[in-house]
């Protein structure tokens, strides 16, 4: 596993796009955007999706968003940028005209939901329903990530459900999809091939979007402190990554 500090910044973007065609894959909080308490308290500056816009331009469209949040609450967040966004970890996916690439992902039983919303309450935890799952944020608990993680595993394992572990945060999904099934749909679409095939991400979660970017032929590009086992380069800060996008 490579350790934060040893891993290099990447070539500048202009140099690799000089050697040939690259495709952008962009996680959203925490890469492109400041994490804050809760999930709906970040500030997104009104420009971001204009020059969201404009990059994916100067790449020839090969530029996809890949985040945790759902499609509906990443709008809400950014509106509707003209580019490819892959929501829900990856298992809703839009493309540039806002129409729905594959079928969009299936709801949670309210059973599941019910239960792990009445656990956040009795814990003073922060319960988020999500459109294809639900989420158990412990930022205001840290020291409460066991307990949250083995309740949320618990539901998982009765109800044939995967967790995904983030950031002071564990949610239930269905099984299958991740931020590697968008890579792979997307360098599929012939406006993607051949490309090389570059993840910007900096959770647990986008280790998948790296791995997968390798397999590809391109590479993972780890963002902040924690530690990747899969990305060949490592940004420190959001507006390292900016910088670099010269977004
Ligand atoms: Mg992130």
């Amino acid at each position: 596993m490579a350790v934060h500090g040893t891993l290099l910044p990447p070539p500048p973007l202009l140099k690799l796009t000089e050697q040939g065609a690259v495709a952008l894959f962009l996680d959203f909080d925490g890469t492109l955007v400041g994490i804050a308490e809760t999930p709906d308290a970040i500030r997104v500056a009104d420009t971001l999706g204009k020059r969201l816009e404009s990059l994916a331009e100067r790449m020839a469209g090969r530029l996809a968003l890949v985040s945790g949040r759902s499609l509906e609450d990443l709008a809400t967040h950014l509106g509707k940028p003209a580019i490819f966004r892959a929501g829900s970890h990856g298992a809703a996916l839009i493309d540039p005209s806002h129409d729905m690439i594959g079928q969009p992902p299936e709801k949670l039983p309210a059973k599941v939901t019910d239960a792990l919303s009445e656990f956040a309450d009795s814990q003073e935890l922060h319960f988020e329903a999500k459109s294809h799952g639900a989420a158990l944020h412990y930022r205001a608990r840290p020291e409460m990530q066991a307990t949250a993680e083995e309740f949320a595993a618990g539901l998982a394992r009765a109800h044939d459900l995967e967790i995904k572990t983030g950031k002071l945060v564990v949610e239930l999904v269905r099984p299958g999809g991740g931020k590697a099934c968008a890579v792979h749909i997307l360098m599929q679409q012939s406006l993607f091939a051949a490309s090389v095939p570059v993840f910007i991400g900096d959770d647990v979660t986008d280790e998948d979007g790296f791995a997968a970017a390798n397999t590809l032929g391109g590479f993972g590009i780890a963002v902040g402190e924690r530690k990747s086992a899969a990305a060949r380069y490592h940004l420190q800060t959001i507006e390292d990554v900016h910088q670099w996008l010269k977004l």
